[in-house]
């Protein structure tokens, strides 16, 4: 059986036992901006469920155009007020380099890479802070998941100033 056919047949199990969650608005207005790693359940994590939270994942969980681009619809569309950003220890953008990275995948990119999980966090939390579109945000952590423990350390607050 092909991945794709095994993917497929993992659905019609899901299907069968699906519980719909009704709205597409995060009942707890939050978005969790989290790594592409396979060691991490987001929800779980977190202590969440289905139809609780945005959950948005890349390598890293760095803020992006594309994360900015999700958010501005995640508050201003779909009331979101609270961000999350997740790194995780053992990273596999930890320690690396953007020249690194480039010569390996032969991408011209930015890859965005974590010299220090505390500073990435502070970065990041402090660009979403001060992104004018995300004006409607009122409080962002920056969290560290460690992928043996399955613990959560908080980094860094910031709530919007009343
Ligand atoms: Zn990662």
């Amino acid at each position: 059986m092909s991945e794709i056919d095994r993917l497929l047949a993992g659905n019609r199990a899901h299907a069968a036992a699906y519980a719909n969650a009704h709205d597409k608005h995060p009942s707890r207005r939050v978005a969790v901006l989290t790594c592409m790693d396979t060691r991490i359940d987001v929800l779980a994590a977190l202590g969440l469920q289905l139809g609780e939270a945005h959950v948005l994942r890349n390598a890293g969980a760095r803020v992006t155009e594309d994360v900015l681009r999700s958010l501005a619809l995640s508050t201003h569309a779909l009331g979101v007020d609270t961000v999350v950003v997740m790194q995780h220890t053992q990273c596999g953008l930890a320690g690396g380099t953007d020249e690194a990275l480039r010569e390996q995948t032969g991408a011209d990119l930015a890859f965005l890479p974590i010299t220090d999980h505390a500073d990435a966090l502070r970065a990041d939390v402090d660009q979403l802070a001060s992104t004018p579109y995300l004006g409607l945000v009122q409080a962002i952590a920056g969290l560290l998941y460690d992928v043996e423990t399955g613990e959560v350390t908080e980094v860094v607050r910031w709530e919007r100033p009343s």
